[in-house]
């Protein structure tokens, strides 16, 4: 953990009693702060209660008693309208922050300018901070990683200058950290997004910029118009559409180095490496190795650490080989843009797609039906999914259980040489599972049993 020494002293009200809402009252008050918390459901408060945190109807409260006010990301600060305890705070003049807000003062306080990488972008976001962290601890250094990847950033040791944090940061996170000023700052990529709770795409576009605005050594993509323009300002650029100046891109299934003044060098190919397929993982693998360079890895270190990246769970997840197929959980694709850059990664699909659709539906990934053998639909969207699909061939399965058995006996029954069964379900899942974490984990098992009976 760390704690947050600077706050020692300081009242301050907590709304947001979620994972990282506990571990934030902890944090603080571990470094001495006083705390007040609340949340509007009563189960969070009665488990902060257990944990002896001081649940504290803040509703009622005068808002002038308190310092601060530490939001969780997920409640509204500006948008659609601000949440009740975000209104009372900015009524009294009280400042809002989230916990990487408290992270960037701690670390100012008791060890400015460790190392700590920020990394946002409207993809990507995950496997780049995954990849970086992975391709750091291969070489030997002690990374904590975390932020909107899973841990919270104050669960985590705290800064110093022999440990790199590698953070992932949401729009939201970056909102509410006016102070985030990071050794490194990556910028994947930036498409609309959110824009319910940013106002609008310049709002969110700013929100982003901030991140590497601020950032002592700034890495940037350039293949979106928004990026592009906050490139302009970086130390280094990433592409996976054309080669950069100064920076790392993706061109022809290898990753290579350009610097102003020298011929581009290979750094690696990503062709066989199954945890990375796809353009975008070029670019994800590009900044990737941009930050593991500005962090002094050795070139060939960093080549060797990309072959080993085990990938992240629900993002074309490599499940197992039956026979001449392969089984890919892409369960994180709740959209359409998702799924497409499953359904671009491979030929012979045999795709297993529904859930709670989207508005647009599938419409948009007309151009790769010619990749696909047959559909299997799932879910709230069969229907919908199966007018979209057109002349596709595709069958109704109801379940994931269903589609996964058809799917199998399909591909292994096809003459593709390399069939690909594709969990990628352009939908969310909560018709049909709790999360797409547990849709995708379902899938897996279904298939491991095929494997092992
Ligand atoms: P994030 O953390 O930003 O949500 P992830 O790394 O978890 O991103 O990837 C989630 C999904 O987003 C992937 O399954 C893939 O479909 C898509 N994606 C990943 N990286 C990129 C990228 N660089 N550009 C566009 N889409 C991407």
């Amino acid at each position: 953990m760390t704690p947050v020494t600077c706050m020692k002293g300081r009242n301050i009200a907590l709304f947001g009693l979620g994972g990282s809402g506990l571990v934030t009252a902890h944090a603080l008050m571990a470094g001495g702060a006083r705390v007040s918390a609340w949340d509007d459901g009563e189960a969070a408060r009665v488990k902060a209660m257990a944990e002896g945190i001081a649940v504290v109807d803040l509703c009622q409260m005068d808002f002038a008693a308190f310092d601060y006010l530490v939001l969780s990301p997920g409640v509204p600060l500006t948008h659609p309208a601000p949440h009740w305890a975000a209104a009372k705070a900015q009524a009294a003049g009280v400042a809002i922050i989230g916990d990487i807000e408290l992270f960037c003062l701690e670390r100012n306080a008791i060890a400015p300018g460790t190392p700590f990488v920020a990394i946002t972008g409207t993809n990507g976001k995950s496997t780049t901070t995954a990849l970086l962290a992975h391709v750091l601890r291969t070489a030997g250094r002690d990374v904590a990683m975390g932020g909107n990847i899973g841990v919270a950033i104050l669960a985590l040791a705290p800064p110093s200058p022999s440990r790199i944090h590698v953070i992932e940061c949401s729009s939201f996170q970056i909102d509410l950290a006016p102070s985030l000023n990071a050794s490194i700052g990556i910028l994947t990529n930036i498409t609309p997004d959110h824009l319910d709770r940013h106002g609008s795409m310049s709002n969110y576009c700013a929100i982003k910029q901030r991140l590497v605005s601020k950032a002592a050594f700034a890495i940037a993509g350039i293949d979106d118009e928004p990026s592009r323009a906050i490139a302009a300002q970086a130390d280094a650029a990433i592409s996976a559409q054309a080669p950069v100046a100064n920076g790392v891109y993706f061109e022809n299934g290898s990753l290579r180095l350009a610097k102003p003044g020298i011929r581009a060098t290979q750094i690696a190919s990503l062709a066989h490496i199954g945890s990375l397929r796809g353009t975008h993982n070029g670019q994800n693998a590009a900044a990737a190795v941009a930050a593991a360079l500005q962090l002094g890895v050795p070139l060939p270190d960093i080549a060797a650490a990309l072959q080993t990246f085990p990938g992240l769970p629900h993002r074309m997840e490599e499940v197992a080989r039956l026979g001449k197929t392969l089984f890919i959980n892409d369960s994180k694709a709740t959209n359409a843009d998702s799924a497409e850059k499953a359904l671009l990664a491979f030929d012979d699909i045999f795709w297993i797609l529904g859930g709670k659709a989207k508005d647009g539906g599938i419409a948009s990934l007309r151009p790769l039906f010619p990749k696909l053998r047959r559909a299997y639909l799932i879910g709230a969207a069969s229907a919908e999914f199966a007018r979209q699909l057109g002349t596709v061939a595709h069958e109704f399965c109801g379940t994931l259980e269903a589609a996964t058995q058809s799917a199998a006996r399909d591909a292994a029954a096809s003459a593709c040489a390399t069939p690909v069964v594709l969990l990628s379900p352009a939908c969310a899942s909560y018709d049909q599972f709790a999360n797409f974490e547990a849709r995708g984990d379902r899938f897996r098992d279904l298939v491991r049993a095929m494997i092992q009976p």
